[in-house]
This record gives C-alpha cells, structure tokens and sequence, in this order.
C-alpha cells in the first residue's frame, strides 16, 4: 500500500469512528437500542434462553424507560435496579426466563403480580393478547399505567390491590407470573388458572433466597417443576400474614 493510500485509510477510519459517536450522541435511543441487543446476545441467548419470540420481545422492549433517568444508563446490565419504595425491576435473564417458562401463545391471557415498573407486563403483552397486572403500592401501581400507556401498551391493565387474591371478575387465566417472593402459591392463584395452565413463583424464604418454581395445572392439581434459584423482594399483604 502506497504511503498515500495509507494516510486515506487513516483519514477515513477516523471519519468513521467520528460519524458513529455523533450518530450515538444525537440519536440515544440508538444507543440503548445497541445495548439492548448485546444485552440479548450476551446475558439471555447466552445463558441458555432460546424461545425465539422471548428473544425477539427482549430486544424490542425499550428497559431504559422503566426506569428512572438516573439509572438509565444502567439498564441494560445483568442485574435488578431499584424502582423505588425499596423494590426492583428484575435482571434481564430472570424476566426472560420466567416469560420463557410459561410458554405464552399469542391467543393467550396472563395475570402477573407484582406490576413494579411494568417491564414485565410490557414484555407479557408484546406476547400474550391480554395482560392483567396487580401492584400493591399505589404510587408504583400509577407510575408503571403511566409508563405503558405512554409507550403504547393497550393490552395491559393494571390494578392497585393485593395480588394474593388474584383478579376473580377477569379469570381464568392460562397463565400467571409472580414476580415477588412467596413462601406459599395462593390457593386464589391456582382457582384462577385455567386447566392446562402454567404458573411461575419464587418460592421460599421470603427474605433470601427462593426456588423459581414452574407449576401446571392438571385434573386441578399442580404439577410441579423446580427451575432454578432466584432472589425477589418479598410479597407483602396477605402472604406475610399465614
Ligand atoms: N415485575 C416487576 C418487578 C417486581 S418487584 C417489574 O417488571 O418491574 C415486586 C413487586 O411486587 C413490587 O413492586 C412490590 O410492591 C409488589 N408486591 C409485593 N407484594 C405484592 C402483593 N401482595 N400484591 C401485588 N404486588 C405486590
């Protein structure tokens, strides 16, 4: 290569990496977007997650905007962050695997309890054709119907109330996902899952650490199947009180 060529090459590499740090500073939701989808190659497909639908919704769900914009740069690790009122949105892989193990089909309703930020939900609903969602807290509960109204989500509802009790006027469900610590599965819960219905808990000691327990409802009884340690912050309300 002539000392010439060489220079141009130099020249235009340059360029290149100027246009592409411009691009990234003037168009951040490309950034995240990029960081969303080495987050999915790195932290879900690379720990094992392979429903293709899973993997496709893990990369359109914009995470960065369940959170506050302190945080946001963050959104992508493979960690949980805190949403306030000392609660978190899950890590990554735990959202992915719990929506991987119920095996949404599109035709399908689901109830989750512990609405959070409504991540979750955003991802059941880019899934599932009705979501139903139950948060205890208040100031949590308005700010997750906040986040997925603005971002479009119609098929979520979302209601203030103790999900220990589930939400009886819109069973049944063909599945349901708790998304905080129980050390028991609702007896409500399981009347509300339909027949062939799966439902996702981590159980346990409420405290530290729990089982992520996959059960399926068969001749009205649970089958159940142990998928892997997790650790939730724990269901309050009725839960603490049996
Ligand atoms: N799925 C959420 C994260 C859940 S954190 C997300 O994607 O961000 C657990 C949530 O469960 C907290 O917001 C907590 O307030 C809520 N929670 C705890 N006990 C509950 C109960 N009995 N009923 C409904 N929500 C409950």
């Amino acid at each position: 290569m002539t000392k010439i060529a060489k220079i141009a090459l130099r020249v235009s590499l340059v360029a290149l990496a100027f246009i592409i740090i411009f691009a990234l500073s003037v168009f951040p939701e490309d950034r995240y977007s990029l960081m969303r989808q080495q987050m999915v190659e790195r932290d879900i497909k690379g720990r094992g997650i392979k429903d293709p639908m899973v993997l496709s919704v893990m990369a359109k769900v914009p995470r960065h905007l369940f959170i506050d914009a302190s945080y946001r740069d963050q959104a992508y690790g493979d960690h949980p962050l805190p949403i306030g009122e000392g609660q978190t949105i899950s890590q990554p892989y735990v959202v992915a695997l719990m929506t991987e193990s119920i095996r949404l089909s599109r035709d399908e309703r689901v109830l989750e309890i512990g609405t959070g930020s409504g991540y979750q939900a955003a991802v059941l609903a880019e899934i599932a054709t009705e979501v139903y969602s139950i948060e205890i807290r208040k100031n949590l509960a308005e700010k997750a119907t906040k986040t997925l109204a603005d971002l479009g989500y119609r098929n979520v509802k979302v209601k203030c109330a103790d999900g220990y009790f589930g939400w009886e006027e819109r069973a049944p469900f063909d599945a349901i996902i708790i998304t905080a610590a129980a050390n028991h599965i609702p007896p409500p819960l399981i009347k509300q899952l339909k027949e062939g219905g799966r439902l996702v808990i981590p159980l346990g000691n409420t405290i530290y650490f729990q089982t992520l327990i996959l059960a399926t409802k068969r001749k009205g009884q649970l089958d159940i199947e142990q998928v892997c340690p997790v650790a939730f912050v724990p269901m309050t309300g009725e839960m603490q009180k049996r």
